[in-house]
């Protein structure tokens, strides 16, 4: 159960237009903890249409996150979709931004990017720590496999995660050799693994997570 308060207004003065502006902080309210969401200014309506478009979000979704810009309103699916299509963060190493709590809010997680290739940009607010966690884990697995394509130089070779998906591997040929196992009739593929090993892993035993992206079951 998750509900809204406003806070104490405040006011800053706009000088192009030399007019003092209202704005009102908006929370969220979850298990006895206040969430900061936005504030909203007095004189903009499009601020309360906006607002209006977050809490309806976080209602639906138990309060665990909302999208601030964007086209794609959940974020887990907006990284399937990279996944799915080979695309890459333009800041990889840039994606989450924490703010910590103060005596206004527990604190939050922002999500916040733009895409190469797609060009969307996007900014996700997080309160939910496992589901940060989570988005962070997902947004990894689509840096680690762009570092690989611009490594190969040739729109990427195919790479197979570990089951734990830790660690990463070239598959350097998909039909390396004819599973011995009776009944089998899948490919070995020979795969160079980070830490130099080299192993033949039965493709009858991965699944695919995304375009050239695959994954021990
Ligand atoms: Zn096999």
């Amino acid at each position: 159960m998750i509900e809204f308060i406003e806070l104490e207004p405040y006011k800053t003065l706009n000088e192009t237009q030399d007019a003092v502006l209202t704005h009102i902080p908006v929370c969220m309210v979850k298990d006895g903890a206040r969430h900061y969401i936005m504030s909203r200014t007095t004189t903009l309506p499009t601020d309360s249409t906006r607002l209006d478009a977050c809490k309806k979000e976080l209602i639906k979704n138990d309060g665990r996150y909302f999208m601030c810009y964007g086209e794609q309103p959940d974020p887990e699916k907006l990284i399937e979709g990279m996944l799915e299509n080979g695309h890459s963060f333009n800041n990889p190493d840039d994606l989450f931004h924490c703010e910590p709590p103060d005596k206004q809010s527990a604190g939050f997680t922002d999500f916040r990017g733009s895409i190469n290739d797609a060009s969307p940009v996007f900014r996700y607010r997080i309160y939910d720590k496992s589901y940060a966690v989570k988005l962070r884990q997902m947004a990894e697995l689509v840096n680690i496999l762009s570092r690989q394509k611009n490594k190969s130089g040739n729109g990427g070779s195919a790479v197979l995660l570990s089951r734990d998906g830790k660690l990463m591997g070239v598959i350097m040929n998909p039909h390396a050799m004819r599973c011995q196992l009776e009944g089998c009739r899948a490919y070995r593929a020979s795969v160079r693994w980070e830490d130099g090993s080299l192993t033949y892993p039965c493709m009858a035993g991965v699944k695919a997570i995304g375009n050239g992206i695959y994954q021990i079951i």
